[in-house]
């Protein structure tokens, strides 16, 4: 298995966005009114305090397709060879460069044979092809989607993309959050799911609907955005799946005084699902 790269796709000091507080004059980074948020609060503090938005609509969509059920290491190629054939200038793009139609056009083989590094290529080629057709189906272009999930209402663009065949709920998020620039929303991914609920800031046994209900109730807009980005960089460094830091003692993790480790046994050093170790 290759290693994951030390940043996420979508954070890091150059993974896009901008400065939260330059963006928001409310921004108040410290001033926290929950757990969650002091926990957002202290990421932030170690990372980034980023907000984002201007990603162009659609292809935020096939990236975050392409991301499904694999890593960064293997998406992030499957995207670059994506863009290469198929966005502007490259040898499959369609006139005036929209990429929607594009991949609409695109040979069905063709198409995951580009994305192939990314896995599940069949079953992702098919949910891309799906995605620029009913694109062009209901908006005409990639522009007129991209003004579509920038402009309308938030829930509304959230039901819209969760009816698109291949689209879960961290999906739809995740163009929201990227492309739209909507305040709170905060995708759920594998890492939120388990950290959230590991330091209780979310119910045990919550599923990711529940903890991003928990999550957005409790942070405010402004600071969903890269609570979101730093909470997946800080379980790849700190909190991981199988070896939280604190296994290695309490210094190990600077989260350490915020966090009920459920389902962590320092003792025993044993790690269960926090579903689990509610039972
Ligand atoms: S104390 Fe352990 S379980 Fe809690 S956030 Fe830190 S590494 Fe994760």
């Amino acid at each position: 298995m290759p290693e994951e790269p030390d940043v996420n796709i979508s954070g890091g000091p150059d993974g896009g966005g901008t400065d939260a507080a330059a963006e928001d004059p409310t921004f108040a980074p410290g001033a926290a009114e929950t757990r969650a948020e002091a926990v957002v609060d202290e990421l932030g503090e170690i990372y980034w305090q980023k907000a984002y938005g201007g990603q162009d609509a659609f292809e935020c969509l096939v990236r975050t397709i392409l991301s499904q059920n694999t890593s960064d290491v293997a998406s992030q190629p499957a995207h670059d060879s994506l863009m290469a054939r198929y966005g502007e200038g490259g040898p499959a793009a369609a006139p005036g460069g929209d990429l929607a139609r594009a991949l609409a056009d695109a040979d069905r083989d063709e198409l995951a044979e580009t994305i192939s590094s990314a896995g599940l290529y069949n079953q992702k080629s098919a949910s891309i092809q799906g995605a620029a057709e009913w694109v062009l189906d209901a908006y005409g272009s990639e522009d007129a989607f991209d003004a579509f999930v920038r402009e309308e209402d938030p829930g509304e663009v959230r039901e819209t993309l969760l009816s698109v065949d291949g689209v879960g709920p961290k999906t739809a998020d995740c163009v929201l959050l990227f492309a739209g620039g909507r305040g709170g929303v905060f995708p759920v991914d594998t890492h939120v799911h388990r950290i959230a609920r590991r330091m209780g800031l979310a119910p045990a046994d919550a599923d990711h609907e529940g903890v991003r209900e928990a999550i957005e109730a409790a942070i405010p807009p402004e600071k969903c955005g890269f609570g979101h980005t730093v909470m997946i960089q800080f379980g790849r460094e700190y909190c991981s799946a199988r070896k939280p830091a604190c296994l290695d003692g309490p210094e190990a993790c600077p989260l350490y005084d915020r966090c009920d480790r459920v389902g962590v046994d320092e003792l025993d050093g044993e790690v269960v699902d926090p579903a689990e170790a509610a039972d």
